[in-house]
């Protein structure tokens, strides 16, 4: 057989590539995702590319900050690139800031969005469209968002909850990729959720009795109303006892409405 000269050979050239054609990065941020899902709307304003003060997005389009940001937004504590003076299109329309012609209320809302789309169809009445895959709604019945909770989605998605209505949430959102660590936003904090397939069916054994969110985060209940309850109530607040003034326990009580609370007990 021909021995192989290593020093003489040279390999083939492989044959030209073609010219790579470089996808945009999808946003990695709630408000680029709404804003990219709703046809890319254009606050008045916005110019080029810029990294984003608020979300801290790559964005393609921005304004600058004093356009985009009310007087009245203090959240620069929670701002990811303060050293920006830009703002991305999705955090200035997502927050509607007072250059935006048209005022959104998203910080009024509890939103879900999920890669996949799959979200309930209807979306609450008064809240802004976010496209196929977001799904907003108040305090009514935010069992979509608990059931996400239950058992984070297998794409990449993303929950904020407003608590109070006035602060901005769905821009510090965080994106939890597929399979990452499941977070949420809630209010002006992110709050690991990981939990919340244990924690939820006690807290819903306990809402479902008529104990209020306070008590069962604080984990008092008085006297009479653990006799009232009985045994059972008793052993679930037991089992949260080594979760007092828990956040993710507030958060379950607190979005879990009685009259739904069956529906996520294991009691049943
Ligand atoms: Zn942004």
């Amino acid at each position: 057989m021909k021995q192989l000269d290593l020093l003489s050979y040279t390999a083939p050239r492989p044959p030209p590539e073609p010219p790579a054609v470089r996808a945009e990065a999808p946003p990695p941020t709630l408000s680029g995702r709404l804003w990219l899902d709703a046809g890319r709307p254009k606050p008045p304003g916005a110019g080029g590319p810029g990294v984003c003060y608020v979300c801290g997005w790559e964005a393609p389009a921005t304004l600058p900050r004093r356009k985009a940001l009310s007087d009245v937004f203090t959240a620069h504590d929670q701002c990811a690139a303060t050293g920006s003076d830009r703002v991305c299109a999705g955090c200035a329309w997502t927050m509607g800031g007072r250059s935006s012609a048209t005022l959104h209320t998203w910080r009024l809302y509890c939103v879900l969005w999920r890669e996949d789309g799959a979200v309930p169809d209807r979306i609450h009445p008064a809240a802004p469209d976010g496209g196929t895959r977001a799904w907003c709604a108040n305090r009514s019945d935010l069992r979509p968002l608990l059931r996400c909770l239950l058992a984070p989605p297998p794409c990449a998605w993303s929950a904020s909850f407003a608590v109070s209505g006035q602060a901005q949430c769905v821009p510090f959102a965080p994106l939890v990729p597929a399979g990452g660590r499941p977070r949420v936003l809630v209010e002006r904090s992110v709050l690991d959720v990981a939990e919340a397939p244990v924690l939820l069916p006690h807290v819903a054994a306990l809402r479902a009795a008529g104990v209020d969110a306070d008590t069962i985060t604080s984990g008092r209940l008085d006297a009479g109303a653990c006799m009232r309850l009985g045994a059972a109530a008793r052993r679930h607040l037991d089992a949260l006892r080594t979760h007092r003034g828990d956040p993710l326990v507030y958060l379950l009580a607190w979005a879990l409405k009685r009259d739904h609370a069956e529906e996520f007990t294991d009691d049943r």
